[in-house]
């Protein structure tokens, strides 16, 4: 290829990327606001692509929560295996992002308007909004917002990440621990089951051999199944024990007094320690404005994340509706990298560039040992399709489960400094 032509692919390449603009002397310089709601992953990356490749834009990053737990590697804080502090992240405090710690309450949507908690009305050119998941705890007979601390989930990177932590710590010799997740979608599909294997991890640390692991199921089927239970019977033998919808796992109700949960099937099982994960849904911002629909979870154009219901209003990461893609920090942050390059072509008013978007999830079933699953998506026809995936084999050498850990701390590090800045090998 002779130079004229490498360069004419080059800026084709860039152009397809949303990026060719931005260096382009002959263009303008690009000015609005952008209003983010949620400083978590798909907020937080969003901003700093933003601001990457439009820093002229002014930015404005809405989040009440001074700091949180990442939901990545919370599993392993949980289980003794990390301090909490290396999982605890401030939204990011960088120049070029305005960071307003506040709630935001109400959308307008001609012309774009958000109303913020404190009465602080701001008027934006394009919103995205990433406020991740809420907990529907009136699905589970017994269970509510307020006694959930009792049978913590500990899904939402708040406290109750402090009091699991604190009773797994506390469990003792002839232990069971009942672990419940849900049905319907929700976020990190294999969070409860890479929970089962670390906490076994942890009392076998402290030599408790009798141990009973109840994981009671709202499904007949969780993501790695085969390289999980591989690891479990390999690593835990005995210990985990799965009990799938079928056979009546389902949590119907929980007696967070007795510590009893009871099941589909009838049975009740009273348990040491009961991490139970209620069903989910998206955020109470997307369901007070409107964007989310009868699902729970707000529907948007798979090929630019904007929403079906609001236009120049992006939703994405964990609220949006954008299956085949699992609810993860890794879909948060791909989907924000393409929707920021997205609203920086709409105000150039030119079409959203066409992405692959990838994930992995990884899940450690010891400190040093981890399976994952990875895919690329790309959006046709008003769909999101799978182009490609992989999956952990079941029978994978022991070094192969080495390097997949060393990858999800190198994933971590990574992940987390692009959304909250701070260094990468943290
Ligand atoms: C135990 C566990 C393990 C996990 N492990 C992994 C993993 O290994 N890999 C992986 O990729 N993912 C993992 N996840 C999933 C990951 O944490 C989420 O998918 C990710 O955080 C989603 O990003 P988000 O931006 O949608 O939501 P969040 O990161 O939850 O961010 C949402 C933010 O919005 C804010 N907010 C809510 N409402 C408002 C409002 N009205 N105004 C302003 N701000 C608001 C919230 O305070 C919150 O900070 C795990 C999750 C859990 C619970």
């Amino acid at each position: 290829m002779n130079i004229d032509r490498r360069r004419r692919a080059l800026l084709a390449a860039l152009a397809g990327a949303g990026l060719w603009p931005l260096g382009a002397r002959a263009r303008p310089a690009l000015k609005g606001h952008v209003a983010i709601v949620g400083g978590g992953f798909g907020g937080a990356v969003c901003a700093q692509t933003l601001r990457r490749f439009a820093p002229q834009l002014k930015i404005t990053l809405i989040e009440p929560r001074a700091q949180f737990y990442t939901g990545p590697m919370s599993n392993l804080a949980v289980a003794g295996g990390w301090a909490l502090d290396r999982v605890r992240r401030t939204p990011p405090h960088v120049e070029g992002i305005r960071l307003v710690g506040q709630r935001a309450r109400a959308l307008e949507t001609d012309p774009l308007v958000l109303h913020l908690a404190d009465g602080v009305r701001l008027r934006a050119d394009r919103i995205v909004v990433s406020p991740g998941v809420q907990m529907r705890y009136a699905e589970i007979d017994g269970l509510t917002a307020d006694n959930s601390a009792r049978v913590p989930h500990a899904w939402l990177g708040d406290a109750q990440v402090e009091i699991l932590r604190a009773r797994v710590a506390a469990l003792e010799d002839g232990a069971t621990v009942v672990i419940a997740p849900p049905a319907g979608a929700y976020r990190c599909p294999p969070g409860p089951y890479e929970r089962a294997a670390l906490i076994a991890w942890q009392l076998r640390q402290r030599n408790i051999r009798r141990a009973r692991i109840l994981i009671v199921d709202g499904k007949d089927d969780f993501t790695k199944r085969a390289a999980m239970q591989a690891e479990w019977a390999r690593l835990y033998p005995g210990v985990i024990e799965w009990v799938p919808r079928a056979q009546g796992g389902e949590v119907l109700a929980v007696d967070v007094q007795q510590q009893q949960v009871t099941l589909a099937s009838g049975e009740k099982i009273r348990a040491d320690l009961i991490s139970l994960i209620p069903p989910q849904q998206a955020a109470g911002f997307a369901q007070d404005t409107g964007l989310a629909d009868g699902s729970g979870w707000c529907p948007v154009q798979l090929s630019s994340f904007e929403s079906t219901r609001a236009p120049g209003v992006y939703v994405i990461g964990d609220a949006s509706l954008a299956e085949p893609m699992p609810k993860s920090a890794f879909s948060a942050a791909a989907q924000a990298r393409l929707t920021a390059l997205g609203v920086i072509a709409s105000l150039r008013g030119e079409a959203p560039p066409q992405g692959l978007l990838m994930n992995t999830c990884f899940s450690l079933m010891a400190p040093d040992r981890a399976v994952s699953v990875s895919a690329s998506y790309r959006a046709l026809g008003g769909r999101l399709n799978s182009v490609s995936s992989g999956v952990s084999a079941s029978d994978a050498s022991d070094a192969i489960r080495a390097r997949e850990a060393a990858l999800a701390y190198a994933w971590y590090a990574q992940a987390s400094a692009e959304a909250f800045g701070g260094p990468s090998d943290a």
